[in-house]
C-alpha cells in the first residue's frame, strides 16, 4: 500500500469526478491520503474532505502564497482545528520567494511562518513545509526557532542534495513527488540517491506534478507508483520495499493517523 502524503482533492480541477476519483484509491493501492490545506478556506474543504473519507486526512496551514487570509482571528479558528482527531499535520506552510519578490511580503511570509510553526509546536503536530527559491532563509529561520523539536517534512523538495541532508539532520523527512521521473529533475534523482530511503516520503501535490509518462496532466494519487519505479531505479531496492519503507515513514511522522 502507498501513503500518499500530500494531495489537494478539494481543488475546483477534481469537482466532477471528485468522489468518483477517491472510490478508486484504497482499490487502487493508495492507502492513505492526506489532503492538505493551503488557505483558510481549502483548509475547511480538506476538512470536509476528511470528515467523508475513512483513509483522507487533514493538514491545516495556510500556505506563503495565501497569508492574505491570515489574522489573530482567522489563526484562532485553526488553532481550534488542530484538536479534531484527524487533524494530523499543520500544513501547508513556509516561505515562496518565487511569486513573492517584495520584500515586506516576504517578512510578512516569515512572521506567519514562524507563527504556524509555533502552533505545531504548541500542539505537538507535525509540520508539512513548502519552500521554494526560499532555501536559506527557510533555513535560517528553523534554526532559529529550533525546528528540530518539531518534527515534519519539506514537501516537493526542490533544492540540493546537500541542503537535504542538512534538512535530514534537524529530523525532517523529504517529499518526493512527480518531478523525480522528469528528464529534467536531475537534482531530484541526485537528492534521492543521496539520503536514506528512511527519509523519503510519497507525494503528489495534485491536480499538480503529475509524473512522467502523464507529466502536463492533471494528477491524482494513482499515479505515484510511477514515481515509486522511479526511486526503487535510483535506490537499487524492489518497488514493494519503497512502499513499505515510505509507509513506515509516514505513519511514524503522522502519528494521529490510523
Ligand atoms: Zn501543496
Amino acid at each position: 500500500m502507498i501513503f500518499e502524503t500530500h494531495a489537494h482533492y478539494d481543488d475546483e480541477k477534481f469537482d466532477g469526478d471528485r468522489e468518483e476519483l477517491l472510490s478508486k484509491m484504497q482499490p487502487g493501492g493508495i492507502g492513505r491520503i492526506i489532503n492538505v490545506g493551503s488557505s483558510i478556506e481549502t483548509t475547511k474543504t480538506t476538512i470536509d474532505i476528511a470528515k467523508n473519507h475513512d483513509f483522507v486526512y487533514a493538514a491545516v496551514g495556510v500556505h506563503p502564497s495565501d497569508i492574505d487570509g491570515l489574522n489573530e482571528e482567522t489563526f484562532a479558528w485553526l488553532r481550534e482545528q488542530t484538536s479534531w482527531e484527524k487533524t494530523v499535520a499543520i500544513g501547508e506552510i513556509g516561505l515562496d520567494y518565487y511569486w513573492d519578490k517584495e520584500e515586506e511580503v516576504q517578512k510578512q511570509q516569515r512572521y506567519w511562518f514562524k507563527r504556524q510553526m509555533e502552533l505545531a509546536r504548541e500542539t505537538n503536530l507535525p509540520v508539512i513545509i513548502h519552500s521554494r527559491d526560499a532555501a536559506a532563509d527557510t533555513m535560517n529561520l528553523m534554526k532559529e526557532i529550533h525546528a528540530e523539536e518539531i518534527p515534519g517534512v519539506i514537501h516537493c523538495y526542490s533544492y540540493s542534495p546537500e541542503m537535504a541532508e542538512q534538512f535530514i539532520k534537524m529530523g525532517y523527512y523529504i517529499g518526493v513527488g512527480g518531478v523525480v521521473t522528469f528528464k529534467n529533475g536531475k537534482k531530484l534523482k541526485e537528492t534521492v540517491k543521496k539520503i536514506p530511503i528512511e527519509r523519503i516520503l510519497l507525494e503528489t501535490d495534485c491536480p499538480y506534478m503529475a509524473p512522467e509518462p502523464n507529466r502536463g496532466t492533471r494528477n491524482q494519487s494513482l499515479n505515484i507508483p510511477f514515481v515509486v519505479k522511479q526511486i526503487a531505479e535510483i535506490k537499487g531496492i524492489s518497488t514493494q520495499e519503497v512502499e513499505d519503507i515510505t509507509w513506515n515513514n509516514a505513519m511514524k511522522l503522522f502519528s494521529k493517523v490510523k
